[in-house]
């Protein structure tokens, strides 16, 4: 009876729901599926953390609208999180900003920022809510290419001199989403260095910031000199603590962007739930214990994985950073074939490249969200139907 607006039919096509329905059609039937085609850590919330969040719920004080922006206590414990972990400096109120997930963070700052025709820089492969918000602001993406060969950084040289001129945003990512890559510092330092050059502002997606391997702590973009002039970070709890159901992220870095995004955020919502930023606190500040196991379990299962697919002989790179690992499809498939062929015949989901973008044509992304045994058993299954088809 009603028509919706035209800016819904602007918004990218949800690829994963269609993966789900494929997947789910298959549990229905009862057949094994291992699932790896999903970012939801399986692992719960460590216990330290859940009972912050009971002992809170008790405070009839958290029963009330939070303040507006959150709870200082919780913006102070960010700004002591980003000193102990990357040496950082952060004023809690100017330069904190308490976000609903980091989803809606990623989606709503392309409205803070961009005008319509304005132009994003936006990282291919990668995550799709970066799209969203772009589409929501009327404005334009332009596709920045990460290949094997730059290492999955993006080569600015390669930026057209014309889409400089109206680019106003830029998304990165590290350690990666679908890719598993890593930054270093010298790519941060020319970042910076083209932001600065250009006025564009860098939003830096820190999702996987705890999960980095062989001993390779990420590193934070607020890290590099002058970074804050030009950017911002984006920090969730849903990755490093296992708290993906809580909603609970952070922005922080640049004064003017936290106080844009604030003042969105005032006219969308009141804060998160008070025991839920309590319980956020716990975890910035309590035992870190938990997150040198979790990213221990990631590597134990990293190496597991890709070992046994080693070992059954498909020659494939062992991620840096993040829980996916990027694997190159065979030739004569498209991501899309591949993985429907690894559904089909190794009842193995996995995501096909071409949903985080062009340049991820030619990929699947494995999530490591799984039990090292079953994921043991994906690889023997999944090298078993590539040897068929070989
Ligand atoms: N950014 C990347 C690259 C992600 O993979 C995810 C979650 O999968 C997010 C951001 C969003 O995390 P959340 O909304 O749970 O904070």
């Amino acid at each position: 009876r009603f028509e919706q607006a035209e800016i819904l039919n602007r918004l990218p096509e949800q690829f994963f729901a269609k993966l789900v329905k494929k997947v789910n059609a298959f549990v229905k039937q009862g057949v094994d599926i291992i699932n790896l085609g999903q970012g939801n850590p399986d692992l719960p919330t460590p216990s330290h953390i859940v009972k912050a969040l009971q002992k809170a719920a008790d405070n009839p004080d958290f029963h009330k609208y939070s303040p507006f922006r959150g709870y200082s206590f919780l913006k102070e414990a960010v700004a002591a999180f980003y000193e102990r972990e990357y040496g950082v400096k952060l004023d809690p109120e100017k330069e904190v900003a308490v976000l609903f997930g980091g989803k809606a963070g990623l989606v709503e700052i392309s409205p803070c920022i961009l005008n319509p025709g304005d132009i994003a820089l936006v990282p291919d492969p990668g995550y799709p809510d970066y799209w969203s918000g772009i589409a929501l602001a009327r404005a334009q993406m332009h596709m920045m290419p990460l290949l094997a060969e730059n290492h999955f950084l993006p080569d600015y040289e390669q930026i057209p001199a014309e889409v400089l001129r109206k680019a106003k945003l830029m998304f990165l990512n590290y350690p990666n989403n679908p890719t598993a890559a890593t930054a270093t510092p010298e790519f941060f330092a020319e970042t910076v260095e083209l932001a600065a050059k250009h006025r564009l502002l860098v939003v830096h997606d820190f999702a996987y910031g705890a999960i980095g391997y062989d001993g390779q702590k990420p590193i934070s973009f607020l890290e590099t000199p002058g970074a804050k002039e030009v950017g911002v970070e984006i920090y969730t709890l849903s990755k490093t603590y296992n708290m993906a159901g809580w909603r609970i992220a952070f922005m922080v870095g640049n004064e003017q962007v936290i106080e844009s995004i604030n003042l969105y955020q005032d006219h969308m919502y009141v804060s998160l739930f008070g025991a839920v930023q309590a319980a956020a606190r716990e975890a910035l500040l309590g035992p870190q214990d938990c997150v040198r196991e979790l990213v221990e379990i990631y590597e134990r299962r990293r190496n597991a994985f890709i070992g046994r697919l080693q070992a059954l002989g498909w020659q494939v790179q062992a991620p840096k950073g993040s829980f996916f690992c990027w694997l190159p499809v065979p030739k004569g498939y498209t991501s899309e074939t591949f993985a429907d062929l690894l559904l089909e015949q190794a009842h193995v989901a996995v995501a096909p490249g071409i949903g985080f973008g062009s340049h991820g044509e030619g990929y699947v992304r494995v999530g490591l969200l799984t039990d090292e045994s079953r994921l043991v058993e994906a690889a023997e299954r999944m090298a078993y139907v590539l040897k068929k088809v070989e």
